[in-house]
């Protein structure tokens, strides 16, 4: 016969609402994450990656169209013209000029470069003789064979400890229109360089300048960027030079840590520079993605609990429904559908550990009359007092099945033929000597049972036939007595 029949396959049901609330709350948490990655991800792409970029290009044209309008003026003022076309007499007139304007506008530096002496004058006087062999120099020749009034350009200033400056080179006109000297001033970057510290320490972005070859020209000093050159950057390196030709937009790179990196790019065609804005993904992200960590941990949670619960109200369901399926309900015995279960687990017991056992097939007499002379009712409750009687006569690993009607099944647990005869007798002999009551009417029972001991070269339902036999033979023999069927 087969094993226990569970009403649900509790264990394939847990592994399917398991599937179903992991894959459901994964899909939706992911989904989500991802949304929300891609909606940043265009955020810093679309939006701030490109406004931090025109924060600095701002400042830097805000630093610089002051510089322009003060070289402009020093090259159309008259003193500077005169001065030189006199013949540079006096030098220290013009270091006085120059020193005025320096302090007045708070320069880093002011200077005028004559054509005719190649001297190189500063608020301090002549700094020294140009040349166009001094490669410093080269800047003041490019200057002199320009065709713009002006331009601007980024050297280290000799002036000033070279340190990195912006200069401003001025072309200056004698009154006749012809080409005497260069005049201008220098500003130092680090307004920029405190604006670029300034948004990486306060957004997390890297903020660099590179010239047109892709080479390092300002950077914070903490953009952590070690190479000179974007060529010696891997994972820029790869793009440098599509980005140098479009001049200007959104990228995106690999790391050598294996970082992506979401990079702007715009050229600051004043000074001929790239002004690069750079954020790492992964630190942009770092919100969001410890708001997924702790989604996925308390839909895990919410799994495990609602799992955890399900179990328990299976197992009570089930036991529940075990119980009343294997249940008589008049009496509370075993009904002959837990029998089938009983007897198998008594059988594999019996092939693991050959104890005799033994079977009672037990029968009240005339219990239609009764019923008959006491009603339905009455003789329900003699059942259950017929069953409570089993369970105190006998021992708690005796199995009693409500076989039929008034018909009593015992199986007897480690219990050889003789012993199973002398159980019955006692038994028939406490059925007989009992007061049952039904209906307030004190009525008298008793019973014929039927003995046989289970033999392993037969089947149970053999058995349970020679037990039948014995009862048969009880019953036939005058009732209210124990009997042992011969043979089958
Ligand atoms: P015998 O001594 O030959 O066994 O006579 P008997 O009257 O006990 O046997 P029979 O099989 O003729 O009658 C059994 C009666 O048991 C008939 C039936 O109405 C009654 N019975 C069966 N189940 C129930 C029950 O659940 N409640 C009540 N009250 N009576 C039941
Ligand atoms: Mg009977
Ligand atoms: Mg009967």
């Amino acid at each position: 016969m087969a094993r226990t029949h569970r009403i649900f396959n509790s264990r394939r049901l847990i592994v399917l609402l398991s599937l179903l609330l992991v894959a459901g709350f994964f899909a939706t948490t992911l989904s989500s994450y991802y949304v929300s990655k891609q909606a940043i991800l265009d955020a810093i792409i679309g939006r701030e990656l490109p406004l931090t970029s025109n924060n600095i290009y701002t400042q830097i044209q805000k630093d610089l169209v002051q510089p322009v309008l003060i070289s402009s003026t020093m090259a159309n003022d008259t003193f500077l013209r005169s001065w030189v076309i006199k013949g540079e007499k006096n030098p220290n007139e013009i270091a006085h000029y120059l020193e005025e304007v320096k302090k007045r506008y708070g320069a880093f530096s002011s200077f005028f470069v004559s054509d005719r002496s190649s001297n190189y004058y500063t608020g301090g006087g002549v700094l020294k003789h140009i040349s166009s062999r001094e490669p410093r120099d080269i800047w003041y020749y490019r200057v002199r064979d320009m065709k713009e009034p002006y331009e601007i350009n980024v050297d280290p200033d000799l002036a000033n400890k070279d340190t990195l400056t912006i200069f401003v080179n001025y072309r200056v006109f004698d009154f006749e229109n012809r080409y005497i000297g260069a005049t201008g001033i220098g500003l130092t970057v680090d307004a920029v360089r405190r604006l670029i510290t300034d948004y990486q320490q306060r957004y997390k972005r890297t903020i660099y300048f590179t010239n047109t070859e892709g080479k390092m020209v300002l950077f914070s000093d903490q953009s952590g960027r070690k190479e000179s050159n974007l060529r010696a950057t891997q994972g820029l390196n790869k793009i440098l030079d599509r980005i140098l030709l479009e001049k200007h937009g959104s990228y995106q790179y690999v790391a050598a840590d294996g970082s992506v990196n979401l990079v702007n790019v715009s050229f600051i065609p004043e000074l001929k520079w790239y002004l690069f804005v750079e954020r790492s993904e992964e630190e942009a992200l770092a919100g969001i993605r410890q708001t997924l960590y702790f989604n996925l941990v308390i839909c895990l949670a919410v799994t495990l609990i609602v799992l955890i619960l399900t179990h328990i109200a299976l197992n009570r369901y089930q036991r529940r429904i075990e119980e009343m399926a294997s249940t008589d309900k008049l009496t509370g015995l075993f009904n002959r559908q837990a029998f089938s279960i009983l007897i198998d687990r008594r059988l594999a017991e019996y092939r693991r550990n050959p104890h005799p056992f033994s079977m009672l097939l037990a029968d009240i007499d005339q219990f239609k009359s009764i019923n008959d002379q006491n009603g339905h009712l009455c003789g329900d409750q003699i059942l259950n007092q017929v069953a409570q009687l089993f369970r105190d006569c006998l021992r708690d690993s005796d199995i009693v099945v409500r076989w039929g009607g008034e018909e009593f099944l015992v199986i007897l647990k480690d219990c050889g033929l003789e012993k199973a005869q002398q159980t019955a007798e006692k038994l028939r002999q406490d059925f007989e000597k009992a007061h049952f009551e039904g209906c307030g009417k004190q009525i008298k029972v008793t019973m014929s049972i039927g003995v046989s001991q289970y033999d392993e070269a037969e089947t149970i339902e053999q058995t349970i036939s020679r037990a039948d036999a014995g009862l048969y033979q009880a019953k036939k023999g005058g009732r209210n007595r124990v009997c042992t069927a011969t043979s089958t």
